[in-house]
C-alpha cells in the first residue's frame, strides 16, 4: 500500500520524538542512525555514571521504536562518501526528510597548537569514556595538570572524570567570561565542588568583583551557588585542586610535537553590557597557565559532510521558513539559489548545536516533525514501504533493525550482571555485530 514515507536523519531524542510525532501522523518512519545503539548523546553524551537516568531513556526510546511504523536502520552513515547519500535519499523518493542527527563534529577553533599532543576537544575524551566507538578503543593520554577550556555542564562532566578516574594533580576550568555568566547547573557542580580549591576561589572572586559590581552583577549571587552546590557535593577521596579562572580565552597551544602541549596562553577579557547580557572584549594583558593537557569544551558543530549547507558550526537555518513552529525556523536555505531547500527540515542539536538537555532536543525533534508534517499536507509522493525497505537493504547489508537493537541490550545486560557492574557496554562495532551473530 502506498503511503507517505520520510527519512530521519540520526536517532538520538531529537530523531526518537520526531519518528513518534510522525508515525503517530500515519506516516511511516525511515530512521537512519550512524551509530548502531539508538539514543545519541542520552547514550554516549551523559554522564556514565547516571545509570537510572540512561536506563530510563533507554526504556523510553525502545517503546517509540517499538511502534510498526518506524523502521529502524542503524549502522547506516547519511553523508557525502558515506554509506548513503543526501542525493540518494531523495533519489529514493522520499516524501520528506528531517535532519536529527546532532552536533557531532569538533569545534576547532583555529587556535595555533590545536592539534599537539594532548590537547583535546570534550567531544573525544566524552565519546572515549563513554564508550562510543570508535572512539571507546582510541587512546588519549591525560597528564597531571589539565585545563578545562568552558565553563558550561560539560565542563562539569570532564572535571567529574578527571577528579574520580585519579593520576590527576590539577584540573583548572577557565571562563571567557565572569562568574555571573557561568553555565554549569548546581547539581552538575555538586559533583565537583569538593575538590575546589576554596581559598583559590575566594581570591579569584576579590579580583573580579569590581568589574561584576560595576556591571550591576551581585557576587553574593555566585556565592550563595557554590555554597549550595558545596552543600550538597559528592563525596569524593580524591585529592585532584580543582580551580576556577575568569574572564580569559585561550590564544596559544604552547608546546611542540615531541614533548607535547607545555603550557596555555591566554588573552585577559573584560565585559561590556550587550542588551541584557554581556560581551567579552580581549584587553592586551595574556596570561600562561602551565598545562600538560588541555581540554576545549566550548561546543561542538554540525557535519557539513551530511551534505547541507553550513555557516560556521551550525546549518544554514532559514530566517525565512515556509513551516515555522512557534516562530522557529526548521528549514534550510540554499546560499545558492536565496530560497529554502524544499522538504528537508532540521531539529535538535542540527539545528540549534550544543543547547539544550534531552527534554528540551526531545521537544525540538517533536516541533521539526510537525514542521514537516505541514508540508507534507501539500506536497511529498506516496510511496510503498517494503519497496523502500528493500532498496535500503541492497545498498547496506550489514543494517541493524529495532529486534537485533532488543537483542544486543539484552546481552548487554546479561554481560553486565555476569560481571556484577551496573552497566556493560562494547566498545566496538565489530563486538557488537559478532554478539548479533552478523559477523
Ligand atoms: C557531555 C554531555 C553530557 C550531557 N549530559 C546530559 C545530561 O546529563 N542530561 C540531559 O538531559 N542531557 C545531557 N546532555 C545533552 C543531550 O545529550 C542532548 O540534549 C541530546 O542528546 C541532543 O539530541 P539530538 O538528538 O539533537 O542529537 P544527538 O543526541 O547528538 O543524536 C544524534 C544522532 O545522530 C546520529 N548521527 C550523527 N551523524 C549521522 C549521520 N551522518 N548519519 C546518520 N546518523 C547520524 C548519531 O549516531 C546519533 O544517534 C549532554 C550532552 C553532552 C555533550
Amino acid at each position: 500500500m502506498n503511503q507517505k514515507a520520510v527519512a530521519v536523519i540520526g536517532a538520538g531524542p531529537a530523531g526518537l520524538f520526531a519518528a513518534k510525532m510522525l508515525a503517530e501522523n500515519n506516516v511511516d518512519v525511515f530512521l537512519f542512525n550512524r551509530d548502531i545503539h539508538p539514543g545519541g548523546l542520552a547514550e554516549y553524551g551523559i554522564y556514565p555514571e547516571k545509570y537510572r537516568l540512561k536506563a530510563g531513556l533507554r526504556k523510553q526510546f525502545m517503546s517509540i521504536l517499538a511502534h510498526e511504523k518506524i523502521h529502524y536502520f542503524g549502522n547506516i552513515e547519511v553523508g557525502e562518501g558515506k554509506d548513503l547519500s543526501l542525493r540518494q535519499l531523495q533519489e529514493l523518493n522520499f516524501s520528506g526528510i528531517l535532519v536529527t542527527a546532532g552536533a557531532q563534529k569538533i569545534k576547532r577553533l583555529g587556535i595555533e597548537g590545536e592539534t599537539l599532543p594532548r590537547v583535546y576537544h570534550a567531544w573525544e575524551i566524552v565519546s572515549n569514556y563513554n564508550s562510543l566507538p570508535p572512539y571507546a578503543q582510541m587512546e588519549f593520554p591525560i597528564g597531571r595538570k589539565v585545563v578545562i577550556i568552558g565553563v558550561g555542564n560539560v565542563m562539569a562532566d570532564l572535571a567529574r572524570y578527571l577528579i574520580t578516574r585519579g593520576g590527576v594533580d590539577e584540573v583548572l576550568a577557565v571562563a571567557r567570561r565572569g562568574p555571573a555568566e557561568i553555565k554549569f547547573h548546581e547539581t552538575e557542580f555538586a559533583h565537583i565542588a569538593q575538590n575546589l580549591d576554596h581559598d583559590d576561589f575566594e581570591s579569584e572572586m576579590e579580583r573580579v568583583t569590581p568589574l561584576m559590581q560595576k556591571l550591576g552583577q551581585d557576587p553574593n549571587e555566585t556565592w550563595a551557588f557554590i555554597e549550595k552546590a558545596c552543600e550538597n557535593c559528592d563525596d569524593t577521596s580524591s585529592k585532584t585542586n580543582f580551580r576556577l579562572r575568569f574572564l580569559k580565552s585561550p590564544i596559544h597551544f604552547n608546546g611542540d610535537e615531541e614533548k607535547g602541549l607545555q603550557s596555555v596562553e591566554f588573552v585577559e577579557n573584560t565585559l561590556v553590557k550587550d542588551n541584557h547580557s554581556t560581551t567579552s572584549v580581549a584587553t592586551a594583558l595574556k596570561t600562561i597557565f602551565e598545562a600538560d593537557t588541555a581540554i576545549l569544551a566550548v561546543g561542538s558543530s554540525v557535519d557539513g559532510e551530511i551534505g547541507l549547507p553550513v555557516r560556521r558550526f551550525e546549518f544554514a537555518i532559514s530566517p525565512y521558513p515556509d513551516f515555522p513552529q512557534d516562530g522557529n525556523s526548521y528549514e534550510i536555505l540554499d546560499p545558492d539559489t536565496g530560497k529554502n531547500i524544499p522538504g528537508i527540515f532540521v531539529a535538535g542539536w542540527s539545528r540549534l548545536a550544543s543547547y539544550g538537555l534531552v527534554g528540551i532536543s526531545g521537544k525540538d525533534g517533536t516541533r521539526g516533525a510537525r514542521a514537516l508534517l505541514d508540508y507534507l499536507q501539500i506536497h511529498g509522493e506516496e510511496i510503498e514501504s517494503e519497496k523502500l525497505i528493500k532498496a535500503v537493504r541492497d545498498i547496506k547489508h550489514t543494517v541493524i533493525d529495532k529486534d537485533m537493537i532488543s537483542k544486543l541490550l539484552q546481552i548487554e545486560e546479561q554481560n553486565a550482571k555476569h560481571l556484577g557492574q551496573p552497566e556493560f557496554k562494547f566498545k566496538s562495532n565489530v563486538e557488537m555485530l559478532s554478539a548479533l551473530g552478523i559477523v
